[in-house]
C-alpha cells in the first residue's frame, strides 16, 4: 500500500514526500478512505501510530475540494485535543501536510494571553485546533463561530476524561451543528468514553490499531534490578553512555521528577522536568529545549508525557516501574515511533517486582536483565514467567546501545 493508492491529490502527496513518509501506517491505510468517504470514524489508537496524519490528510483533501469560496474564511473543521502540547503538534502536522494548499488553521489553548489567538480567529481560518477550556472561553466571548462546522474531531478522548475535561467536551459538542462528520479517537475505551462515542457518532466505522497490550516490537527493552537508594547513581551510570542522545525519563511523581533533574544538573547532565505543577510556558520551554537538543534528558510524569512526539528519541528510561502495566506500553511507545528503532530501559527495585511481573504478563515478552552494572540489587532479581507456548523465536534484541553482553543467550518470543 502506498499513499498513491489512497487517492490523495498531488499537493498532499508531494507534502508527504517532503516529510519523508514512504508509506501509510496501518491506521492511515484504514482511516483515510473512510474519512474521504465522509463517514464517521471511531479510532482506537494511541499516539505514535500516525493517528494525527490519519485524520489531518483526508481532512485537508476534503476541505481543499470545497475551497471554492472567495472572501473571508470560516471555520469548517474543529479538532479538540486535551493538552497544549498535542494541540501544537497537531497544528504542526496541518502545516506540514497542507504546505501546498491554501487552507488556513490556527491553534488555541489556555495558559497564555488570548490576544494573538483572537487576532488569528478574526483573520479567518478553515481549521481550528483547540483545547476545551480556552475554546469554551473564546466561544462565550463570541470570538469563535462554528455554525458552519462540517467536521468535528475529538482526539485522545480517554485522556480528556483523565484530565477532568469531559464536561467541557460535552458543552462544546452541544454547541456544534448536528449535521456533521465526526472522528473520534481514543487509546482506550472505558465505559464512559464508549457512551460518549455512542452519543456523538452516527453509524461510525471502527478502526483499531496497536491495542495497549502490544509492546512496540521495534523497541529493544531491558531491565536493571537495583535498590531504590541506588537508582539515581544508576541513572548517571546509564547516561554516561554517549550513545544516549535524547532520553525521556519517567518518574511516578512530580516531586520525584524535580529531584531527578536536580541531581542530573548537579552532575553536569542537562535535564528539565515536565509535569502538571509546571506552568504551561515552563512545560513548553522544556519540550522545545529537548526537541532542539539543548537538553539531553527530559524527566516527565505519565500524564505530562502522553502524546509527546519527539523525533529521534533514542531512549526511554523508566526510573520507576509503573503500577499499571498498560502505562509501560504507552511509555516505551514514545521511542521507536512509526517504525524507528528505540531502546527502553527500566529500573526495578524490590517493591516494584510485582508491577514488573504484570508488565511481562501483559506484553508476553521476556525482557532481558542487565546484570553487569555497578549497583547490583541486594535482592534476587528473578522474575520468571513462562514463555508463551508455540511462539516463534524472533531474535535477540540489543539491550543498551547493542553493547550488553549478558543478554546473548536469552530468547525472545513473539506474543
Ligand atoms: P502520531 O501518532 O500522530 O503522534 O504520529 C507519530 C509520528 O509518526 C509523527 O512524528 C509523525 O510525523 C510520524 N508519521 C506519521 N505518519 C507517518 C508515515 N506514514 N511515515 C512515517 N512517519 C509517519
Amino acid at each position: 500500500m502506498t499513499f498513491d493508492n489512497l487517492k490523495l491529490i498531488p499537493p498532499i502527496l508531494n507534502a508527504l514526500k517532503a516529510e519523508g513518509y514512504e508509506k501509510p501506517t496501518p491506521i492511515q491505510e484504514q482511516s483515510i478512505p473512510i474519512i474521504l468517504n465522509k463517514t464517521d470514524l471511531l479510532g482506537c489508537a494511541q499516539t505514535g501510530t500516525g493517528k494525527t496524519a490519519a485524520f489531518a490528510i483526508p481532512i485537508l483533501q476534503l476541505l481543499n475540494a470545497e475551497d471554492t469560496q472567495k472572501g473571508r474564511k470560516i471555520i469548517k473543521v474543529l479538532i479538540l485535543t486535551p493538552t497544549r502540547e498535542l494541540a501544537i503538534q497537531i497544528g504542526e502536522s496541518f502545516s506540514a501536510y497542507g504546505r501546498n494548499l491554501r487552507l488556513r488553521h490556527t491553534v488555541i489553548f489556555g495558559g497564555v494571553p488570548q490576544g494573538s489567538q483572537v487576532r488569528e480567529l478574526q483573520r479567518g481560518i478553515d481549521i481550528l485546533i483547540a483545547t476545551p477550556g480556552r475554546l469554551l472561553d473564546l466561544m462565550n466571548q463570541g470570538y469563535v463561530d462554528i455554525r458552519n462546522l462540517g467536521i468535528f474531531v475529538l482526539d485522545e478522548a480517554d485522556r480528556m476524561l483523565d484530565m477532568g475535561f469531559i464536561h467541557d467536551v460535552k458543552k462544546v459538542v452541544a454547541k456544534i451543528p448536528e449535521k456533521r462528520q465526526t472522528l473520534f479517537f481514543s487509546a482506550t475505551m472505558p465505559n464512559e468514553i464508549q457512551k460518549l462515542a455512542n452519543t456523538i457518532l452516527k453509524d461510525p466505522k471502527k478502526v483499531e490499531v496497536t491495542p495497549a497490550s502490544t509492546t512496540a516490537e521495534t523497541v529493544s527493552q531491558s531491565v536493571y534490578f537495583v535498590d531504590k537508594k541506588d537508582k539515581k547513581n544508576l541513572l548517571k551510570h546509564v547516561l554516561a553512555d554517549r550513545a544516549i542522545t535524547r532520553a525521556l525519563v519517567f518518574s511516578r511523581t512530580k516531586h520525584g521528577a524535580d529531584k531527578i533533574v536536580k541531581d542530573l544538573n548537579n552532575n553536569g547532565i542537562t535535564a528539565e522536568a515536565i509535569h502538571g505543577n509546571k506552568s504551561q510556558n515552563a512545560r513548553q520551554r522544556a519540550l522545545t529545549n529537548f526537541k532542539d537538543g539543548r537538553i539531553r534528558v527530559l524527566v516527565a510524569t505519565d500524564i505530562a508525557a502522553r502524546g509527546i512526539d519527539v523525533d529521534n528519541l533514542s531512549h526511554v528510561i523508566n526510573y520507576e516501574i509503573p503500577e499499571v502495566p498498560e502505562t509501560y506500553v504507552h511509555r516505551i511507545g514514545r521511542t521507536g515511533r512509526a517504525g524507528a528503532s528505540g531502546i527502553a530501559i527500566s529500573f526495578c527495585d524490590d517493591e516494584e517486582r510485582a508491577d514488573f511481573r504484570g508488565i511481562l504478563k501483559l506484553t508476553g515478552q521476556d525482557i532481558p536483565v542487565v546484570t553487569e552494572h555497578p549497583y547490583p540489587a541486594s535482592f534476587s532479581g528473578l522474575v520468571k514467567i513462562n514463555p508463551p507456548k508455540n511462539k516463534e523465536v524472533v531474535g535477540r534484541p540489543n539491550a543498551i546501545s547493542g553493547r550488553s553482553a549478558n543478554n546473548r543467550n536469552r530468547k525472545f518470543y513473539k506474543r
